[in-house]
């Protein structure tokens, strides 16, 4: 028997609070009618709808494929904790600009403003089980690395090597203790690109491994190059996502990254 697809469900929530982890971390917490993610958990990948203007009067525009009207602005996020007892969803957003729909309604939101969501829960575990991790990311995928990190068991052993804007931004996670972490810096994130190099001088141990990489395109491609000239057996459970792409908006990045999924 086939299963069901999974259904997207979507809602439109307000801000609850808002806070600065960092110069560049903005956390918003939200809430609204929560409940109709039940089956979300912590680190889903989800959809924001962007209202153009904050407005009060914001509607969830359809996402049909033949809709005529003006497109939707829809980024993707990380659900960074959801919480059903006081209906509220958390997400922590780079801060990176005031150009980009998705990073300028965080620095701008305020208590009452308006956000869509969209959740197609997938049943894919958030990772593998292995005897070592290296969890791989820049300032992207900090929310998803920080909900591994909190979700392991508290023996694992392993290495987190992230990249964030600078010192100020290295936020104080909650991981087992065996658990190192490396922090990067790159005041250029996109255009300078140091992941490589910690990637590259990384030891494995040699036993089964989970090794997960999210960061810009360009990054995640070199690290995957990478990869190619390491031996066979540290490839057995590899996940290498790009989470955005230096100069392009996600709209116009989108097919550029999927494909190079495919052809992974
Ligand atoms: C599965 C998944 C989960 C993600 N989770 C998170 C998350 O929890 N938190 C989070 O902050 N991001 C997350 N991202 C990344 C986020 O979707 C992108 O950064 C997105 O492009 C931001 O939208 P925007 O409207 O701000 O910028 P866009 O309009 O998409 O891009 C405009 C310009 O800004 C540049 N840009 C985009 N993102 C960045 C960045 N981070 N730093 C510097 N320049 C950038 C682009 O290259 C482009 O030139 C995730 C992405 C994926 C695929």
């Amino acid at each position: 028997m086939f299963g069901k697809k999974p259904q997207a469900m979507k809602a439109i929530l307000s801000v609850k609070e808002k806070k600065y982890l960092s110069p560049h971390f903005i956390r918003i917490v939200l809430e609204g009618d929560i409940d109709l993610f039940s089956d979300a958990k912590i680190g889903d990948n989800n959809k924001i709808i962007i209202p153009k203007n904050n407005e009060d009067t914001f509607i969830l525009p359809s996402l049909e494929k033949n809709n005529t009207t003006e497109k939707p602005i829809i980024r993707t996020y990380t659900t960074r904790d959801i919480d059903f007892e006081n209906k509220t969803l958390t997400i922590d957003f780079v801060a990176h600009g005031e150009n980009s729909p998705a990073s300028r309604w965080a620095i701008h939101a305020e208590k009452g403003h308006k956000l869509g969501v969209l959740m197609k829960v997938k049943s894919k575990p958030l990772y593998k089980d292995a005897n070592w991790y290296l969890l791989v990311g820049d300032h992207t995928a900090l929310p998803v690395i920080s909900v591994m990190l909190e979700k392991l068991p508290k023996e694992t052993k392993g290495k987190a090597i992230i990249e964030v804007h600078g010192p100020e931004d290295a936020l104080e996670l909650k991981k087992p203790v065996g658990f190192e972490i490396e922090w990067i810096f790159n005041k250029n994130p996109g255009e300078e690109q140091k992941l490589i190099d910690a990637f590259s001088s990384t030891s494995f141990p040699d036993c089964s491994k989970y090794i997960f990489v999210a960061c810009e395109y360009t990054s995640a491609k070199q690290i995957r190059e990478y990869s190619r000239t390491m031996k066979e057996t540290y490839l057995s459970s590899f996940q290498i996502l790009s989470y955005w792409k230096h100069g392009q908006s996600e709209e116009s990045s989108a097919e550029e990254r999927r494909k190079e999924r495919v052809s992974n």
